[in-house]
Formats: structure tokens, sequence, C-alpha cells
């Protein structure tokens, strides 16, 4: 096989990426926007020593899991990978991959529990980030590249976030307003940032610019009041002046209402900041903390809630347990915690700004009890040496791992299990449907 080879393939898999994969003279070949069950004319673009890339030039039978693309811009968006099967597929991949990854990394030998998916995979999403392009019309990159596709009514977010990018569109438009090159570092407007209360349905907006202040501000706040009306609660300017790929900037000032907006998850009402890390699909974010707090079994335990955020997930077992101690390491998330403990009046909470290995080993120090410790990591995993910490210092009777990667999941699984502690049972939860990302909880308990 070799580059602008045209070949029959089939379709037989789906890699976590969301791209398809078939076998050629026992080569694996990766073509993305394909389905299990596709049969196609596949144009080579590379090929390596054991697998190749090649792009679909036609499909000959199509996959009986192909759904119709509603969206318009799919094909080439980076946002979405799996638009073009059917939703139940989805879910039905997305159960097999966390099963496969949890037996091949982790040596697990149980299966994972039936995905718990959404009832619609359209217009979860509570928060956007949409880089400017040059021609100050917003939109998403377009697959691995830094290039800026329009997006139009995205399907994953709500509706209003069309109205209200269009809005801010008209109003670049309008004031001729700079757009920020990367290439020459010069121009002001960088990204355009929304955030929605699913609950309450308020609207933070933000505008990233390279500098201080946004001409003609007031006249962009006009339009968005008269078009959003009472929803509107925030407007911010984030200033980032740096020259990096990194989307906000550190500084934030507050052009309209407050520096944040509110929602309620799990009952609990929840400050979200600028900066805060906030579920992005509010309603799968709650059935993924009911699966956590079945796991847990909070009641009248101290709970301590690593990686904890906004501290949604320990406030929403706080009225139960005996205590709750939050570490997290962005500090106006731990600010936003202790305010959403004070306005949900539950004072057997504090929270704790830092690494979550270091303030492990602190908390020790000060001789903490922990039954129960929910681990929420980034993609990367835990550290060992906090696994060690915990398992070997705090030892509760269980460990709840909400994790938003299965590999590094299935890695620690490993490190735990070598730490006396057994996987009892781990089930996938669809938090972002159309996407190649799936979040799965795992329960552990101490080894008899
Ligand atoms: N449990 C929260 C947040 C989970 S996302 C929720 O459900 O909303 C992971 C969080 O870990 C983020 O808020 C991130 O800022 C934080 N984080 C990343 N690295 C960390 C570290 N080394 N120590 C503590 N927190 C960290």
């Amino acid at each position: 096989m070799k580059k602008n080879d045209i070949i029959e393939l089939e379709i037989t898999d789906i890699t976590h990426e969301g791209s398809g994969v078939g076998r050629y003279n026992g080569m694996a070949v990766f073509v993305p926007l394909t389905a299990v069950g596709d049969k196609i004319k596949a144009h080579i673009l590379k090929v390596n020593k054991h697998y190749a890339f090649a792009k679909c030039n036609e499909i000959i039978t199509p996959s009986k899991y192909r759904a119709a693309d509603r969206c318009g811009v799919f094909s080439h968006c980076g946002g979405c990978s799996l638009r073009h099967i059917q939703y139940a597929h989805e879910a039905e991949l997305k159960q097999n991959r966390v099963t496969q990854t949890m037996r091949r990394i982790g040596k697990v030998q149980i299966d994972a529990q039936p995905i718990i998916y959404a009832d619609s995979p359209d217009r979860y999403r509570n928060k956007a980030l949409y880089p400017v392009g040059m021609d100050g019309e917003i939109g998403f990159y377009s697959r691995h590249s830094h290039r800026s596709v329009p997006c139009g009514d995205c399907l994953l977010h709500p509706e209003v976030f069309y109205r209200t990018g269009k809005i801010f569109t008209k109003f670049l438009k309008e004031y001729k307003i700079s757009i920020y090159s990367e290439e020459t570092h010069t121009g002001l407007v960088r990204h355009f940032y929304l955030r929605q209360g699913k609950k309450t349905q308020e609207l933070m907006v933000g505008i990233v610019i390279n500098g201080n202040c946004l001409p003609h501000s007031e006249k962009l706040i006009e339009k968005l009041q008269l078009e959003l009306g009472e929803n509107l609660k925030s407007v911010i300017l984030n200033v980032n002046t740096q020259k990096t790929n990194v989307v906000l900037g550190d500084k934030n000032i507050c052009l309209f209402g407050k520096e944040y907006i509110q929602d309620v998850l799990c009952g609990v009402k929840v400050r979200i900041s600028p900066h805060s890390f906030y579920q992005v699909n509010h309603d799968m974010a709650e059935l993924l903390y009911k699966k956590a707090a079945e796991y847990a079994k909070p009641c009248g335990k101290n709970i301590l809630d690593l990686y904890c955020g906004a501290g949604t997930i320990g406030l929403s077992m706080a009225k139960e347990s005996k205590s709750v101690i939050g570490v997290e390491i962005i500090e106006a998330a731990v600010k936003d915690a202790q305010i959403n403990a004070r306005e949900n009046k539950i004072d057997n909470a504090r929270f704790i700004c830092g690494d979550a290995a270091r303030a492990a080993e602190q908390l020790k120090q000060e001789s903490i009890l922990a039954d129960v410790v929910i681990l929420d990591p980034p993609r990367k995993g835990c550290e060992e040496a906090l696994l060690k910490t915990v398992a070997n210092d705090f030892a509760p009777e269980r460990i709840v791992y909400v994790s938003c990667d299965v590999a590094t999941l299935a890695r620690d699984t490993q490190v735990l299990e070598s730490l006396g502690y057994k996987l009892i049972e781990y089930t996938p939860v669809d938090l972002f449907p159309r996407t190649a990302h799936v979040e799965t909880v795992a329960l552990f308990t101490k080894g008899v």
C-alpha cells in the first residue's frame, strides 16, 4: 500500500478519537467520519510501518448505524466526531470502549455496568469558547488546525448561544473592532465566551482581548440586554495579552452585572466564575453525581473530595455526610466552593487550595479522617504518590473515582489494586454525546 492508492475497505471499529478503522492486508487503516459496517473507497494519505491514514472517497455500502447529519459543518468542524452515527450506537461503542480499555490496560476482569446515556444528545453544553476568525465570525477550530470554521447554530449549544453570537459578530463589524492574529500577535479580540446556568437560564458573556479595553462596549451591552433581557447577568472582559494557546488570561474586568452566574446542580446552588470548572452537561452531571453518591454511601461519613472544582460533588453529598473537605488547585474555584457552601447553608464543608497530592499529605499530618475519598482528576489521572497517600495513610472504606479518560483510570486501577483496593463496579456516563469523550465512575473498596 502506498500514498494515493485507492482501496476498498470495510470499517470494523472506531478509535477512542472517533475515527473509523478498517484492516487491509493486516494493516490498520484509519478513516475519519466513517462508521462500523461502512464499505468504502478509501484514498490513502499516509502510510506508516503498521498503519495508514486515509480519507473516505466514496461510501459503497453505508453502515446501518449511519445517521443523517443535521449540522452542516460537521465534516470539517473539530467539535463533534460521531455525529454521523446513530446515538444509540454511539452509546454502545462507548460502553465497549470503556470495558475494553479497563480490561487491556487495567487488567480488570469485570465489564462496565450499562452506560448511562442522554435522552437527547443535542444542545447540552452550557459553555462555549469560540475563536474569532480574522473575518470577525465566531466558530470552532477545524479538525487538527487553528483555522476557525463558522459554526452557525451549533447543535451542541443552546439556541440562545447562536443569537448571542450573532449580536457579538454584528457589533465587531459595525464598530470595526480589530481581531487578534496569532501570527503577528496584533489586533484586539481573541475569543468569545458564553456560559449558561441550565436551571436558572442565567447567562455570562465573555470577551477575551489582547488589551485592557473594548471600544464601544456599552453599545454591545445595550444590544445584549435587548436580546437577552433579565437572563443577562454578567458581561466580562478577560485580558489575555500573552503569546499563548491558553485561551483565558488571569485578569477579568466586569463590564456589566456580577462577575459570576448561578446554577443549581443536584439541589445545590452553584456559583460559576469565568475561570471555575463546571461540568458542561448539567443534566448528565446530575446523573453522574447520583451514581457517585450511590457508590460513596455518604451517610454519616467523612468525605475527602480531591480535585473538587467549585466543590459540587462534595456539596451534593454534604447534607447527609458528617464532614466534607475539598481540595482544588485553582484559587477562584476554591473561593466559589466556599461561597457555595455558605449560600447553601452547609457548615460541615471546608475547602483547601492546593495540589491534591500535597494537600492530602498535609491533611494526613493533621490527622484528618476520611471514610470516603472522591477522586476526580483531569485527563492525566492521579499521581502515584497521591494514590499511595490515599490508600496507605487515609485507608478509606471506599474510593469513588470519577474519570474523564478511561485509559488513565485503568492505569490508576492497577495502582489502587496493588495498594490493596478492589474495583467493585464501574459505570460509563455519557457527558459528551456526539464527541468521542466519555466519563466513567468507579467504586473501589478496601480489599478483605
Ligand atoms: N469535581 C469537580 C471538578 C472536576 S475537574 C466537578 O465535578 O465539577 C478536575 C479539577 O481538578 C479541575 O477543577 C482542576 O482545576 C483541578 N485540578 C487539576 N490539577 C489539580 C491538582 N494537581 N490538584 C488539585 N486540583 C487539580
